[in-house]
């Protein structure tokens, strides 16, 4: 069971601890991503467990501090690899990116395309890209199960974002497709064992086109091909410990599912959660058609039907607005509100999960790997 990250050695019922080099200063002094190794004394799994790679994005840390004791380490069958900060930029600043990476830093892991010759009238990847490719190859070489945590907006419901599967449509395409419908049924049965709200990501096409096959866990699951998935925990600059206790024991029942814990699940409370029955993904909706203050008329976890009504729309004076109130084009339930009340035109004022009628295992396109 010899796993080492960085400077962190793992040993049999113990928690240890060092650091994973990710990018030099110019000044002096480096960025170490914090690791955290808890191993249990029975070989198993390896579980791979990040946060805050959105440096305003803090409840997942405190899920890792509050996950990872001497009793689970006693407990558990094999190794628990944690680090609560993937982007110490961000979190140092409070801002949601690292200042030293131009863009999103949860699009920066591998795509699967061939490397190609480096252009020098493009931009090469940063000094954080190349970094996160070397902590992939870490993950790759070493996880069994992959968890990454965030927050969304202010007050919005407590959920797990599940990814498409994607598959190449090569010579072996009758295999790689079985292989992808296996891995996202394991995905269904870690998003049940989880216990919380599920959203689906983008439908394909669009999920592409937001590069949202680059972030953290749809790289474990397209390109290291393992279970993963990501947890949206609420508000991000203010942890709600409802949420945070309810991930933590949404955690431990994950961890029972993967036989990596004893007992049986333990149940979730303190947080809504919402199953209407039906797959769904998400939407920005009640866009409003002039600029205009909103008083919502829904709160994050309700169930919503075609027609319901959503926002209220005023001028700054009080008075009602244009058509006054936008009702739901569509079923589903409130994820929760957009920030602010004041909006521009076409602005979405409520995120909210809708009815999913997109595959969730579907083929890579077919001039993705020739780009
Ligand atoms: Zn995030």
């Amino acid at each position: 069971m010899s796993l080492t990250l960085g400077a962190a050695v793992a040993r049999p019922g113990e928690i240890t601890y060092g650091e994973f080099d990710l990018v030099e200063h110019p000044l002096g002094g480096s960025d170490r991503l914090p690791v955290i190794l808890a191993q249990g004394r029975q070989d198993g799994p390896t579980f791979w467990l990040t946060a805050g790679i959105h440096g305003v994005e803090h409840a997942g840390i405190q899920v890792i501090h509050k996950l990872i004791t001497p009793e689970l380490a006693r407990d558990l069958r094999g190794t628990i690899v944690a680090i609560p900060a993937l982007n110490p930029a961000g979190l140092r600043t409070m801002q949601r990116l690292a200042y030293y990476h131009d863009g999103d830093p949860n699009r920066l892991f591998p795509d699967g395309k061939p490397r190609k010759p480096p252009d020098p009238d493009k931009e090469p990847p940063s000094a954080l890209e190349l970094a996160y490719v070397r902590l992939f190859e870490q993950i790759q070489k070493t996880a069994s199960y992959y968890f990454d945590l965030h927050c969304a907006g202010t007050g919005s419901v407590s959920f797990v974002f599940r990814d498409r599967v994607l598959y190449r449509k090569d010579e072996d395409e009758a295999k790689n497709k079985a292989e992808a419908e296996a891995l996202d049924a394991r995905l269904a049965e870690m998003c049940a064992a989880y216990g919380h709200s599920v959203v689906c990501e983008f439908p394909v096409e669009r999920y592409l086109d937001e590069k949202l096959h680059r972030s953290t866990t749809s790289a474990a699951i397209n390109i290291a091909h393992i279970p993963a998935l990501t947890a949206e925990l609420g508000t991000g600059h203010m942890p709600d410990p409802n949420i945070v206790r309810a991930s933590v024991t949404g955690l431990r029942n994950v961890l029972r599912w993967a036989d990596m814990l004893p007992g049986n699940p333990e149940p979730i409370t303190g947080i809504k959660v919402v199953d209407p029955g039906f797959p769904c993904r998400h939407r920005g909706v009640a866009r409003v058609p002039q600029s205009c203050i909103v008083h919502h008329l829904v709160e994050p976890g309700d169930v919503v039907q075609v027609g319901d009504p959503l926002v209220e729309m005023r001028d700054i004076w009080g008075r009602s607005a244009g058509e006054g109130v936008l009702r739901s084009e569509n079923e589903g339930w409130v994820i929760g509100r957009t920030h602010g009340i004041v909006f521009y035109p076409t602005q979405a004022t409520v995120w909210m999960a809708i009815r999913d009628e997109g595959a969730m295992v579907a083929p890579y396109p077919d001039d993705y790997f020739k780009e």
